[in-house]
């Protein structure tokens, strides 16, 4: 048992959770959650960072939460194994972030090449609000409030988790061993880091609604497939096609298992199978589509059945909710004690300090 390893990720409630979420991080939380191997396990919902870009829509926020919370228990989540709390409930995460802007310079969160993208993204070139600039210092916060060693999270977390370990490296110099530096966990799937939109342009994310989310039913996602984006050169079903770039084939390979072909596609063997006929010419986009898509259906199925369980419950998803709030906030006060102590801004409980100056004073 790896009793030293904490365990933390979180979303953004910024929309439902999409396909790229499962195979970036969620599918890999809930292997995590169940295989045990750890201390303690955290997952988060960072509502005070999707308010960062959308300070004037606090109801897209709001609605969020509860959605994302489903998708969590949907996708096999279980608050009896794990904690599951609401990032703006743990008021120490504030104060931590406030400690920690003093230990990263402009320049450095300039190069943040994420925040780079999501400015471009966002259309946030000359006006960037000063919290989602910071974001990475705020997320650094999270991580180390929890002192989680492992962040299990896609590809484009990888320079938050650098900043984070900088600043608990940073932190430590300069105030004393308190603080723990993380390790991100990347998908073993290379294609799971960064899964594209279905647009076959950037990664799939919420904010560029280019998404099939974990919760959209069979009929959804079944259009969303046949609409895919393939390889425009591949007109006719007898021209070769290419792989390159062709969606369809990149969620295969984040998808497919060997035994999906005797379940839907017997005529062949294996995924090499499939990607050499294509390219030879012969074999059309639509068969390949019905192929992903009666995969994603046997994946997606069981989460749908779960996810409509719990909705029949919403106060109790806020109980879990609360709950997890409470947990979470024991464990970040008790590292905010620590922070503060090895910072010096714990005046009241430092009788050392007290009696040691009031000796001081009085000899003058
Ligand atoms: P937003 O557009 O609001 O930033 P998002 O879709 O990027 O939303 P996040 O909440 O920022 O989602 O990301 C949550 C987690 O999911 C992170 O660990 C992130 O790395 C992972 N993730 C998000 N999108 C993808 C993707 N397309 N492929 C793999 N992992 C992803
Ligand atoms: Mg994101």
């Amino acid at each position: 048992m790896a009793q030293d390893k904490i365990i933390l990720t979180g979303d953004r409630p910024t929309g439902r959770l999409h396909i790229g979420h499962y195979v970036g991080s969620l599918k890999r939380r809930v292997e995590l959650q169940n295989e045990g191997d750890f201390k303690k396990m955290f997952v988060f919902i960072a509502d005070a960072q999707a308010l960062t870009d959308n300070i004037d829509n606090p109801e897209k926020v709001r609605q969020n939460v509860i959605e994302v919370a489903l998708d969590y228990l949907a996708a096999g989540l279980n608050p009896d194994k794990i904690t599951i709390f609401i990032q703006s409930q743990i008021p120490e995460l504030c104060e931590l972030s406030f400690y920690f802007m003093d230990l990263v310079t402009v320049s450095r969160l300039q190069r943040n090449p994420t925040v780079k993208t999501e400015i471009g993204m966002r259309g946030f070139e000359s006006s960037i609000p000063v919290g989602f600039f910071t974001y990475p210092v705020s997320q650094a916060a999270d991580i180390c409030a929890f002192k989680a060693t492992t962040v299990p999270a896609g590809e484009d977390q990888k320079p938050m988790i650098e900043q984070a370990t900088e600043i608990a490296r940073r932190f430590n110099h300069i105030y004393g061993e308190t603080l723990i530096e993380p390790n991100i966990l990347l998908p073993q799937n290379e294609v799971c880091c960064r899964l594209p939109g279905i647009d076959g342009k950037a990664k799939m994310s919420k904010s560029l609604g280019n998404c099939i989310y974990l919760a959209e039913t069979a009929k959804e996602v079944k259009q969303k497939v046949m609409s895919m984006y393939t390889d425009p050169l591949h007109i006719h079903v007898e021209d070769p096609g290419h792989l390159e770039g062709n969606t369809v084939f990149t969620y295969l390979d984040a998808f497919c298992k060997p035994d999906h072909f005797a379940a839907y596609w017997p005529d062949y063997q294996n995924l090499d199978e499939v990607k050499e006929h294509y390219q030879q010419g012969g074999l059309g986009d639509m068969k390949v589509k019905k192929f992903l898509n009666n995969i994603l259906q046997e994946e997606l199925e069981p989460i749908r059945i779960r996810r409509a369980e719990f909705e029949k419950d919403i106060p109790a998803v806020y109980d879990m909710l609360k709950k997890g709030c409470e947990e979470a906030r024991e464990v970040a006060a008790q590292t905010l004690d620590e922070v503060r102590r090895a910072m010096k801004i714990n005046y009241f409980d430092d009788a050392a300090l007290i009696s040691e100056q009031a000796r001081r004073f009085a000899t003058k």
